[in-house]
């Protein structure tokens, strides 16, 4: 490498000095390079650093051949010493989120012998796929293991072995890499070869939450989130959490159990709505007795209620039954004739009323958007 790499020498590095070795203008901005920087490029799945270069803004960085591309915003002078300032927060968000998902990655690599086939830290979640199965109760289980590794405040180091030593360290690879390798180990968990940067302890990882286990392929992909973003996350699922305890008069941990009551109750509530209403039917239905083709309006059903109350007209009037329910303008409509046929009915009905539905001979389903005078006049033209 041309450029000295200083976020390998210490991860922690926030701020540093380095000379201007090449500025050229390129159509994205001014590709600057360094004697040494401690801004990371892309990598491994961990993103670039941002900050500032001087009298610039850092937007991206990129490994190029022997080089370190710092894409800035503006010129720096070839030459000239700068200050650089990496963007502390996402840098060490970024390595909360890489050593968490080592360790994670270690322990299953180690139990189940999966191996990491994918890695991204994304926006919101961080996702690593596994070319094997994990079970929901299995991910909870390494996931409390692995945050037994963060309470152990372990070191992590990053280092490259000798030749000689090579063979024996056992690392996990994703390929087989030519001498030498940079290996990063969380002793007693995990060892990989890898060219990102990382936390100095497990403690600064913080916490570790999976959020999900998907199948994915032939393995498995996990959401999860390391440190702050794990915190933001669970502290917002413990708002909405409080919410919902405050809705049902319930503990925050019972919940759930205040949920699936609500939902019996609720489902009782409905089948007892739905007796009352057939009762309503047979009552209103009972009125129109031998009355031949009928018109109704009636407020408030559903489109399961209107269906039941043209149903039930239907089969005492000894006509067709039509009956609408909703607000002047937009109406649900149902239209029924035992053993005749609706369906010319039904496409008159739709073209002079702005409607849209189908359905089978002796029965029309959908809606209009008409005022109930123009309604009540296109049936009276039909029907006197
Ligand atoms: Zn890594």
């Amino acid at each position: 490498m041309n450029t000295r790499q200083l976020y390998y020498e210490d991860s922690h590095l926030r701020q540093f000095t380095a000379a201007v070795t090449a500025c050229a203008e390129t159509d994205r901005g001014w590709e600057v390079t360094l004697d040494a920087t401690a801004f990371y490029p892309e990598g491994g799945g961990q993103a670039c650093d941002l900050g500032i270069l001087g009298t610039a803004a850092v937007l991206d960085v990129r490994e190029r051949g022997e080089d370190i591309l710092h894409l800035c915003d503006s010129p720096l002078a070839v030459g000239t010493e700068v200050t650089g300032i990496i963007d502390w927060d996402r840098r060490f968000d970024q390595m909360q989120q890489h050593s968490g998902e080592h360790i994670l990655s270690g322990l299953i690599h180690g139990e189940l012998g999966w191996h990491n086939v994918g890695f991204h830290v994304g926006a919101e979640f961080l996702e690593v796929d596994f070319d094997g199965p994990i079970s929901w109760d299995r991910a909870m289980d390494l996931e409390r293991r692995v945050n037994e590794a963060v309470w152990q405040d372990l070191p992590i180091r990053c280092w490259y072995p000798t030749a000689e030593e090579l063979p024996a360290v056992g690392y996990r690879t994703k390929k087989a890499l030519p001498w030498p390798v940079r290996v990063v180990e969380v002793p007693g968990f995990d060892k990989c070869a890898c060219c990102g940067v990382h936390v100095k302890r497990t403690g600064e990882i913080g916490i570790v939450k999976i959020i999900s286990v998907q199948k994915f392929h032939q393995g498995t992909r996990l959401q999860m989130l390391c440190g702050k973003r794990a915190y933001g996350y669970l502290a917002a699922v413990y708002r909405q959490n409080q919410q919902v305890s405050q809705a049902f008069s319930a503990k925050p941990l019972e919940t759930a159990a205040a949920a699936a009551r609500m939902n019996e109750a609720l489902n009782a509530e409905k089948f007892r709505a739905g007796g009352l209403e057939k009762r309503v039917f047979a009552c209103i239905a009972e009125s129109y007795a031998n009355r031949g083709d009928t018109l109704r309006f009636e407020p408030g059903l559903s489109s399961a209620g209107v269906r039941d109350l043209a149903d039930a007209i239907a089969a005492v009037c000894g006509g067709t039954a039509a009956v609408f329910s909703g607000e002047d303008g937009a109406y649900q409509v149902c239209l029924v004739n035992k053993g005749g046929d609706v369906k010319a009915l039904g496409t008159a009905m739709n073209k002079a009323l702005n409607g849209r539905g189908g359905g089978k001979p002796g029965y029309f389903q959908g809606s209009v958007k008409a005022a109930r005078g123009e309604i009540e006049n296109f049936f009276a033209a039909r029907w006197e």
